[in-house]
């Protein structure tokens, strides 16, 4: 990132300081090189168009999980996301695998064909908004969707594709989801006979499947976990963490059948 900065020295001074000190979650300043330029006309905050540079090395940035604040939206009847599986903001949401080309700008990813509406247009350019420049910004009136597809997979089956596939899950059945890098094979945990048909499908007879939970408080329900994983759970790489077992699921008999189960 290349920042111009003109004003009194002191000014200048201190915003090298609060770069670093209020730099935004994700932000991860590697270092800071400065020169002094002779001043320049023009006055206000302005992001320029990116200038695509020959050997430029950007690192692409990785897909982060959601951000508390966006699950705060998500789950507020009265936000205009509301249950909206694509929210993001600049702390969290899709990058690397949205990413087609560099620098990471929306015509170079695949949220191309999505036009903002004029409220997500509004928090895209407002520099006191958490979705300023926000590359994959996206509202149900203006972005992808979700819609359930049948056996065959094609066609919409149901109006409300989220509880539907919810729904689906309860009743054992094994639901694709299409996520953001791919297909994401998801079943009942606690249903043995629904696992084990997703074993035999996926060939996986003993390989360990993960298991997802609502939050830690719910990891806790099956597994220890230490503060140092939960801290690793919380963060915004959010990955997958090998916990140690704490109950056994009450049907089964196989060691690797108590240490697993739910999705691929
Ligand atoms: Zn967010
Ligand atoms: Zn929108």
């Amino acid at each position: 990132v290349v920042i111009e900065a003109q004003g009194p020295a002191a000014a200048i001074g201190r915003f090298g300081k609060r770069l670093r000190a209020e730099a935004p979650p994700l932000a991860a300043i590697h270092e800071i090189a400065s020169v002094l330029l002779p001043p320049a006309p023009g006055e206000g905050f302005v992001i320029d168009a990116s200038r695509p540079q020959a050997g430029a090395t950007t690192a692409v940035p990785p897909d982060v999980a959601l951000c508390a604040g966006c699950r705060r939206e998500v789950r507020d009847p009265a936000d205009r996301r509301f249950g909206y599986p694509f929210t993001n903001c600049t702390n969290c949401g899709p990058r690397w695998t949205i990413i087609e080309s560099l620098p990471y700008d929306r015509p170079r990813t695949s949220m191309a064909a999505f036009t903002m509406c004029a409220a997500c247009r509004a928090e895209y350019e407002d520099p006191g908004d958490r979705r300023f420049h926000a590359q994959p910004n996206a509202c149900p009136a203006c972005g992808p969707r979700a819609w359930l597809c049948g056996e065959d997979g094609l066609g919409r089956v149901d109006d409300r594709p989220l509880a539907a596939a919810a729904e689906a899950l309860a009743k054992g059945l094994i639901v694709a989801v299409r996520g953001l890098g791919g297909f994401h094979l998801a079943v009942r945990a606690d249903d043995d006979e629904a696992v084990a048909r997703l074993r035999r499908r996926k060939h996986r007879a003993a390989k360990p499947l993960a298991v997802m939970v609502a939050d830690v408080a719910a990891a806790r329900a099956v597994a220890d976990v230490t503060p140092g994983e939960e801290a690793v759970l919380n963060s915004p790489a959010a990955p997958i963490v090998l916990l140690a077992i704490r109950i056994r699921a009450p049907r089964s008999r196989l060691p690797w059948r108590r240490a697993t189960a739910a999705s691929a």
